[in-house]
């Protein structure tokens, strides 16, 4: 039978400390996100969904109004997505990005506005929507490919991610996820395309 396997973290559970603990990322990695893919695939067993590939489940399910599956396959894209974002100790704004935003410092201070205003569950991306380089938020488990827009870089906000590093802070993990845990060759690699 056809289903989605997990996605292999492209980087050891290790690699992310002290920023990202791996008990975070065995968490959140190896529990969250398999939950999201073995709920996804029970869902679609035996449906029309069956053997499309994930961006277009994606894209069917948001069209026809197909909540939970539409949920748990964002939140998969969203989160292999997210965790190929990051890297450790990439401190450096890319030229491209911080141009966008009149400087590495607007982009800096709009990026961490955006993600403390995530009210609840969403996630932060920068994205590229046809000319446009900006910066949005989706709640819960929507994503930017639903709405025919480019993710070039994701965090995720939901307390899952940062609550056993951080606790509340959220504050603190989007500085440690700007100054330390951008993969900033992924998003110029996303920005190419
Ligand atoms: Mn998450």
């Amino acid at each position: 039978m056809y289903s989605l396997t997990q996605f292999p973290l492209p980087y050891d559970r290790e690699a992310l400390a002290p920023y990202m603990s791996g008990t975070t990322l065995d968490f959140h990695h190896g529990r969250h996100l398999a939950t999201y893919i073995s709920t996804l695939n029970d869902l679609i067993a035996d449906t029309e969904y069956a053997g499309m590939p994930l961006n277009e489940i994606i894209v069917q399910a948001a069209n026809r109004g197909a909540q939970k599956i539409f949920n748990n396959a964002a939140q998969v894209f969203n989160h292999n997505f997210f965790f190929h974002c990051l890297r450790r100790g990439e401190g450096h704004i890319p030229d491209e990005i911080a141009s966008a935003f009149g400087g590495a410092d607007n982009f800096r201070t709009e990026f961490k506005k955006a993600a403390s205003g995530v009210f609840g569950s969403g996630w932060t991306w920068l994205v590229r929507d046809g000319d446009e380089i900006k910066i949005i938020t989706t709640a819960n488990a929507d994503t930017p490919i639903a709405h025919g827009i480019r993710p070039l870089l994701t965090l995720d906000v939901w307390e899952h991610a940062y609550y056993l590093d951080y606790q509340n802070r959220r504050a603190d993990f989007i500085d440690a996820f700007l100054d330390h845990l951008i993969n900033w060759d992924f998003v110029l690699e996303n920005m190419a395309l």
